[in-house]
């Protein structure tokens, strides 16, 4: 199977690297630049942006990361992670750095205007079975997208109607929700099967 890791400095680690291993990768935590050398793909995972973006720098993992993503390797960030993934961030902190990723611009906390946290059902483009029950935590919206990003979904009905919450650009994966808070496996089986066609 192959080995996915999950960025391990704050956040959902344990949820998404638990179901990793329901989707039949081998999930390990990754802190250290030589962990990150042993995956084969590797999950942002949802938390906090502003605190990763800083985390990342003292744990010397930015140039590593940046590079094995234009190297192609597979990433799926989940709504902090999307938010590290995006080229441009509006409402973020000045200091705050995401990775060379997803041509597309997010806004940071977007919901939360009208509501802090909910739930709507996602349709995911790709992925078979109906929709997610899309879990939204002080979650970001994706605001514009570049020529080579596939959206891959949006919220279905409620005040947020047709925002997009889920996109891909290559092997790049991002979503504005939390499938690793659900027992809904399909999103981390459609990146471990990414990853494995990949590796
Ligand atoms: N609001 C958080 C941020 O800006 C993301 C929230 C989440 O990951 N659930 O990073």
């Amino acid at each position: 199977p192959p080995v996915v890791g999950v960025l391990a400095l704050q956040g959902d680690v344990r949820e998404h690297l638990a179901a990793l291993a329901a989707a039949g990768a081998h999930a390990r935590p990754v802190r250290r630049p030589v962990e990150l050398d042993a995956v084969d793909g590797l999950v942002i995972p949802g938390g906090e942006s502003t605190t990763i973006s800083k985390l990342v720098d003292i744990f010397e993992l930015r140039e590593p990361i940046d590079k094995r993503i234009a190297a192609g390797m597979p990433v799926y960030g989940s709504c902090a992670g999307m938010i590290m993934l995006a080229g441009e961030v509006l409402d973020g902190r000045p200091d705050q750095r995401g990775f060379a990723g997803i041509e597309m611009t997010v806004r940071r906390n977007a919901f939360g205007r009208q509501v802090d946290s909910f739930e709507a059902p996602v349709e995911v483009t790709g992925v078979e079975g109906g929709p997610f029950h899309g879990v939204f935590i002080r979650a970001p919206w994706v605001e514009r997208v570049g020529d080579g990003v596939e959206v891959l979904g949006r919220v279905a009905g409620g005040p947020a109607a047709d925002r997009i919450v889920a996109v891909r650009q290559g092997n790049l994966l991002a979503t504005s929700f939390h499938p690793e808070l659900t027992g809904d496996r399909r999103l981390h089986a459609y990146f471990v099967e990414l990853v494995r066609a990949t590796a």
